[in-house]
């Protein structure tokens, strides 16, 4: 039985807008974005749990999942650093009939993605800006590995959001926007955005573990900012979740 390591879990969370959620939060991840409001993640140990131990959670939480119309959410840190783990837990969730979807920033090698997307209902895949300039300056790297792997997610069967963090005076131009568009204009099938607001919850964390938050002068994003944002991609067709 796979072991794989976690950061914590929320039972009845509702992190994607699916119903009630079991979410799983896996440790480790190594994009280090600037605005991470769980840097507590970012390193590789956890508690170690086993697929089975998740999974006899799961039965007991079924009977509100078929009611709320959710499921099992596997978040992180990065869940595709840890695949096999991944793999198994919704090869089993599915045995049992409950939803899985998998919350990710895509930075994995590309195997990783290609072993989990044939197990997975929904992907939520988060893009921190598309300037690749931009985003080595967001995090730890460009993102052309993320771009490949976002591809493979378009041409699964698995149902895909783009989850995008929108941050004042970082990734909010009208640049951005456009780049966002076009990329998802470029896509064969149709794929929703949704902007989520940059928010201060993880300045407590940078400061708990010693580190200086690097973003401590940018302010959060005011819904008005959200809203702009907003109807820039909607002038330019694109559909928002
Ligand atoms: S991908 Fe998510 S968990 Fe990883 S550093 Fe970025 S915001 Fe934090």
């Amino acid at each position: 039985m796979t072991t794989g390591y976690i950061h914590s879990i929320e039972t009845l969370g509702t992190v994607d807008n699916g119903g009630i959620r079991f979410v799983l939060f896996l440790q480790g991840c190594a994009l280090h974005c600037r605005f991470c409001h769980n840097p507590d993640t970012w390193l590789s140990k956890g508690k170690p749990v086993a697929v089975a131990e998740i999974i006899e959670q799961l039965k007991d939480y079924k009977p509100f999942f078929d009611l709320s119309g959710g499921g099992l959410t596997v978040s992180g840190g990065e869940p595709l650093l840890q695949p096999g783990f991944v793999k198994e837990l919704f090869i089993e969730t599915g045995e049992l009939g409950i939803h899985r979807t998998l919350d990710t920033s895509g930075y994995c090698r590309h195997g990783n993605i290609l072993e989990v997307l044939p197990y997975t209902d929904l992907v939520i895949f988060s893009i921190k800006v598309i300037a690749p300039e931009k985003h080595k300056k967001l995090t730890n790297t460009g993102n052309e590995e993320i771009l490949e792997n976002l591809q493979s997610a378009v041409q699964s069967p698995a149902d895909l959001v783009l989850c995008y963090v929108l941050i004042p005076t970082i990734n909010d131009t009208s640049q951005d926007a456009e780049d966002l568009s076009h990329l998802v204009r470029s896509f064969p099938r149709r794929i929703p955005v949704q902007i989520l607001p940059y928010h201060k919850l993880g300045t407590i964390k940078w400061r708990q573990l010693g580190l200086c938050d690097p973003l401590e002068q940018i302010p959060p994003a005011a819904p008005d900012d959200v809203r702009s944002f907003q109807n820039h991609l909607v002038s330019c067709g694109i559909e928002i979740y």
